[in-house]
């Protein structure tokens, strides 16, 4: 009886792996034609039925639904890299295929998946120990070459040159919380800038306000500015002319009273979330005040934190103290809408980017593309080293481990060497989708690695064989390769542990050898 269990449970362990294998290379499969400069975009359908022009394995992954808990295990990695590093999302989900893969081999020659485990944890220990053997110290030169790199494919429209100046200046000037980004389509990539202050995706709500106030005094208001009752749509019945002609004027009345007690604080300019009555839009009108309604609660989040400015629930109560203070508020005109532009403000910390390109979802991808760009040349910055890339450090690693798997022996020694070898999957990968052989690449790669100063080779995308990386301007920071081995690992080893769970259950359910493993 306990043998049959037994035999059973064995079965499904074999079918479980098999499963999560399948699995992370199936992932694996759909991001790995987009890695690199010359990778293929991929057009998604959203659930609204919106298609989505992307390369980015962190997107696809989003907006692919991928219901098998394994599946969503590996999805982390791609997560995870996002949120550490913005970039390295296909590379981490590529590597965990590729280890998954070479594991499926050392099951098959009957190594046990904790043993697996083991060797790639310590294969992964050993890459971060020498990782930074390669690595180079950060000037300004450098962080051009790490924004382009990370910008590097995204879209055929990038003007990645001038993108790279704005996103240097951009994470030299201040930190990632303080940066916003606006997207205005209908224009050229070249003309997208940055400016120290706060962009507002929104106009006057009224024609007669003016386009510009000096020395502006911020109120913020997240409620409609209106009679309460007209908030709450309550309706109202009149009987007869003379009530209805009563009861505007007594509207009008309190309206104006809302209108006055604005003016009365010391605004100059409004920001309301909701809407504004069109009898008080006049009335600030006619007082030389400007104010956008229906603007985003984030918006005006940056707003009170550029300026001073409270935001506030309780427009009867709006107080001078609750009021910021804005050098310029002005509306300028980008395609064919206007943005209202804040700056010298209370607080300079604040920078927006204006990203502009041909088309709305053109724009949307630069933009995204330029948002993963500032936080790598952040991490550059952090960090203050960054790697060769074009799979340089790869072949590096790769090299190393094959040399270090010899000295531990055992059987963990195989589970590093392959290890090792999964991670030339990476400039492989590059190779194939620049529409090299892969082998005779890796074959030139390994060669120029062998020498001591070999380690800035990487696959050189255009004319094929190895490059250095350096003079070709493809560089990145040595944390987007080392989370992206970190996350591989765990997450690899936590599939290849799966298995081992149920096999722990399968004893202890079973209990016939007291043992606890
Ligand atoms: P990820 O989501 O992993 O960042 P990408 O599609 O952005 O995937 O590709 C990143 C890889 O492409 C990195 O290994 C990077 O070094 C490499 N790469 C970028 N530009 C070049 C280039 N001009 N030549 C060779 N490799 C490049
Ligand atoms: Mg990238």
């Amino acid at each position: 009886m306990n043998e049959a269990i037994d035999g059973k449970q064995n079965a499904q362990t074999v079918t479980a792996h098999q499963i999560n294998i399948s699995i992370a290379k199936q992932v694996a499969g759909l991001v790995k034609s987009t890695l690199g400069p010359y990778g293929m975009d991929k057009e998604m359908v959203d659930a609204a039925g919106e298609v989505v022009m992307t390369n980015d394995g962190a997107t696809i992954l989003k907006e692919t639904k991928l219901n098998h808990p394994s599946a969503k295990i590996i999805t982390e990695v791609a997560r995870t890299q996002e949120e550490n590093c913005y970039d390295g999302t296909t590379t981490s989900v590529v590597i965990t295929g590729e280890l998954m893969d070479k594991a499926q081999d050392l099951l098959d020659k009957k190594i046990h998946p904790t043993r697996i485990a083991k060797g790639f944890a310590l294969a992964n220990r050993k890459a971060q120990e020498v990782l930074p053997n390669m690595a180079l110290d950060v000037n300004d030169d450098i962080l051009k070459t790490v924004a382009a790199t990370a910008m590097t494919g995204k879209t055929a429209e990038i003007d990645g040159d001038h993108l790279s100046s704005v996103c240097v200046e951009v994470a030299n000037a201040t930190t990632l919380d303080n940066i916003s980004i606006v997207r205005r389509s209908g224009g050229r990539v070249s003309d997208s800038i940055a400016i120290a202050g706060i962009l507002v995706d929104r106009e006057k709500s009224h024609h007669n306000m003016p386009d510009k106030v000096k020395d502006a005094k911020v109120a913020i208001v997240d409620v409609d500015i209106t009679l309460p009752e007209f908030a709450q749509q309550v309706q109202v019945q009149v009987t007869d002319n003379a009530a209805v002609q009563e009861f505007i004027e007594s509207r009008k009345e309190q309206l104006h009273g809302i209108a006055q007690n604005l003016i009365d604080s010391g605004a100059t300019v409004i920001f309301c979330m909701r809407d504004i009555d069109r009898y008080v839009q006049e009335y600030l009108a006619k007082n030389g005040i400007y104010a956008a309604r229906r603007v985003a609660r984030s918006d005006l989040e940056a707003v009170s934190k550029a300026t001073g400015a409270r935001i506030v629930s309780a427009i009867d109560d709006l107080k001078e103290e609750d009021l910021g203070s804005s050098g310029e508020v002005e509306e300028i005109k980008v395609g064919e809408k206007p943005l209202i532009k804040l700056t010298g403000n209370k607080t300079d910390a604040a920078v927006s980017v204006l990203i502009r390109g041909p088309t709305q979802s053109a724009t949307d991808e630069i933009s995204r593309a330029f948002d993963d760009a500032v936080g790598v040349t952040t991490i550059a910055i952090e960090d203050g080293k960054v790697v060769p890339g074009g799979g340089a450090p790869f072949l590096f690693l790769s090299k190393e481990l094959k040399e270090y798997a010899n000295s531990v022996g055992g059987r963990e020694q195989l589970a590093i060497t392959a290890f090792a070898e999964a991670l030339e999957v990476i400039p492989s990968a590059l190779a194939e989708n620049s529409g090299l052989d892969p082998l005779d690449t890796l074959i030139a790669l390994r060669h120029l690695h062998s020498s001591e100063s070999g380690s800035v080779y990487g696959v050189d995308v255009e004319e094929g064989g190895g490059k250095d990386m350096l003079k070709a301007g493809v560089v990145e920071p040595t944390r987007v390769v080392s989370q992206a081995l970190e996350s591989a690992t765990n997450i690899a080893s936590q599939l290849l542990r799966i298995d081992n769970i149920i096999e722990m259950h399968s004893v202890k359910e079973i209990g016939d050898d007291g043992f606890n493993y």
